[in-house]
């Protein structure tokens, strides 16, 4: 908790103020029933009306100033407390921006959303809480028991009972509710999570009829939450009635005590007014104090959940001595690669080792879990290998700086991402430089031009939420278009041509030919049809390549590519 509170620091200013205002606040709440006290029992006892007026004034003058500074401190405790909401949520950004997708695998997306937003508001109450409570709690309490002693010293041994038991009182009730509170928070990834995939599959959902599967999987999620939620609330919701309570009875019995020793003369009736109001307020803060450490363990847990995220180490990071990497890179090759994702236990990759060169089209076959995503995610370095080496030019991949490592390369994922903007903005996110001719260019060998040309606002028509209005082809097909428009030296294109039709698929590649000449082009695919001509075919089982060469060397030597051909291609197809 103390350890993200330095992010307050620019906001010390507003800190000092709300600090000071709130002193001025408390100690007009001391001063007042002083002054009350006088009024009584001088100015009414004594019929002194000029001191009345007088003593009223200064009292009236005394609450504008606690009024005043009451409104300052909060105004200021809010500008502080958002404005470092506002940092920390730019820090976890910043920092999640430069995670590896290791990083992502182990923190889960769902609960890195929660982890930015409610946990940090979580904490931004508490700190907004703090800075007002920090110094008027103590002062009102502490000054108030000078305050009250000094009025009464032998009503102010009430005091000895009341407290302890008003602390006794919170403690045991928090006690019981603060380890939940962890809880709370774990039970909000969990429903978030569950929302996120009915958003995500709801075509899914609707045509396999899943609705009643999901309402429950919602159902369960949503009622562990409330269970829990309710359990914390109903212990915390016991403390204010019975802290309320405590505070009655013993103002009945101050009362009752005091007014008995008014009647024998011992007390005068203004002074057993001012000391009420100090017990008040000194209950008054303990109360607040026990809210605070209500806030604190829910905070504190968010303060925590905040923390694993900036603490992340980032495991794939520019090394200190990184190399840029300065002309386009020729060759690409794995050396002996072996790749095992985090907490899996068989190797995703195995052993692998290819050479590409510029000029080339390397094609990557094999069913699904083969691989093949696997293999294109190390060449981008979104994972490193374990064991054996990516390199470029001979140069292990690591030793490179990130940024000119993947300036190199133009990734097509599958399935495609796009942003919500126009179709030119999104191509153009390949290079930002790029003239609208180029993105024609691009646009026409992607075979995409025909359908952006024909819609309303050609390559200026929206996109929304990432390109809904486009069918599942054309989107692949901006894609496509947004890493030619860069003119990479690398193609990383990963099952990028599956929602193509035949005629689209062969015409694409067509093209790609000569756009791609000079550069290594790495096609992952399913359809044998879309990578029977190139250079060097690997074909992947279970994270091996079983078979490497051109077509027609694997037909000849390759089962498994056999296999796969003939349930794809007619016999005439395959010898083509
Ligand atoms: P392909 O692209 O050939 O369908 P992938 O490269 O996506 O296969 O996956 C290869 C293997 O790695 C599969 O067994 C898959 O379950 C596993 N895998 C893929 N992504 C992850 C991940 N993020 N975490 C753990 N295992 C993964």
């Amino acid at each position: 908790m103390l350890k993200i509170l330095k992010y307050l620091a620019p906001y010390r200013r507003s800190v000092i103020l709300v600090l000071a205002l709130t002193f001025m606040q408390a100690m007009s709440t001391l001063y007042l029933p002083q002054l009350m006290s006088n009024i009584v029992d001088v100015g009414i006892l004594h019929g002194n009306v000029h001191y009345i007026v007088r003593v009223g004034l200064v009292m009236l003058a005394v609450t504008m100033m606690g009024g005043l500074a009451a409104i300052g401190g909060s105004l200021f405790a809010a500008r502080a407390s958002a404005g470092y909401a506002r940092i920390l949520r730019e820090r976890i950004f910043r920092h999640v921006e430069r995670f590896g997708l290791s990083e992502f695998d182990v923190l889960g997306t769902s609960s890195l959303i929660v982890r930015s937003n409610n946990d940090v508001m979580q904490v931004q109450q508490m700190v907004q809480m703090m800075l007002r409570m920090m110094i008027i709690a103590p002062l009102t309490s502490i000054g108030g028991v000078i305050m009250a002693i000094h009025t009464n010293a032998r009503l102010a041994l009430s005091m000895i009972v009341v407290v302890p038991l008003l602390g006794l009182t919170v403690y045991l009730i928090l006690g019981r509710g603060i380890p939940l509170f962890h809880v709370i928070q774990v039970k909000v990834d969990g429903l978030n999570r569950v929302v996120r995939e009915n958003l995500a599959g709801v075509k899914v959902i609707r045509a396999f009829h899943r609705q009643d599967h999901e309402r429950e999987r919602f159902y369960h999620a949503n009622a562990d939450l409330t269970q829990i939620s309710v359990r914390v609330f109903q212990m915390t919701a016991l403390m204010l009635p019975l802290v309320m309570l405590i505070m009655n009875w013993a103002t009945v019995a101050i009362f009752w005590w005091g007014s008995v020793r008014v009647n024998h003369g011992q007390l005068q009736v203004g002074s057993l007014m001012a000391f009420i109001q100090y017990f008040s307020q000194i209950m008054f803060s303990v109360m607040m104090v026990s809210m605070m450490s209500f806030m604190l363990p829910r905070a504190q847990a968010s303060a925590l959940r905040i923390g694993e995220v900036l603490n992340t180490t980032i495991t794939i990071e520019d090394p200190p001595d990184a190399i840029e990497l300065g002309r386009p890179p020729t060759t690409l090759s794995f050396d002996h690669v072996t790749f095992c994702y985090p907490g899996a236990e068989e190797p995703a990759l195995d052993n692998i080792s290819f050479e590409a060169h510029t000029g080339q089209t390397v094609a990557i076959i094999g069913g699904t879990g083969a691989g093949k995503s696997t293999l294109i995610r190390l060449i981008a370095r979104f994972y490193d290998a374990q064991k054996g080496v990516v390199r470029l030019d001979g140069m292990d991949i690591r030793i490179l700086t990130l940024a000119s490592l993947r300036q190199t390369m133009g990734l097509v994922t599958q399935p495609p991402a796009l942003f919500t903007g126009t179709i030119l903005d999104n191509v153009r996110y390949g290079d930002t430089n790029a003239s609208e001719s180029a993105v024609k260019d691009a646009l026409m060998t992607a075979q995409a031009w025909e359908f952006v040309e024909s819609m309303p606002n050609g390559m200026l028509s929206y996109l929304d939420q990432g390109g809904v209005n486009l069918s599942g082809g054309q989107r692949q097909r901006l894609s496509i278009a947004r890493a030619l428009v860069r003119h990479p030296a690398i193609y990383l294109l990963d099952d990028s041509f599956s929602a193509l039709d035949y005629k689209t698929d062969a015409a694409l590649r067509q093209a790609l030919k000569s756009w791609t000449h000079e550069a290594i082009v790495l096609i992952v695919a399913q359809r044998v049809a879309t990578i029977m001509d190139a250079d060097l075919i690997l074909v992947l089982d279970d994270g091996r390549v079983v078979g490497r060469g051109t077509h027609t060397q694997l037909m000849a030597e390759c089962d498994i590519y056999r296999e796969i051909v003939s349930s794809q291609l007619s016999p005439e197809e395959s010898a083509s």
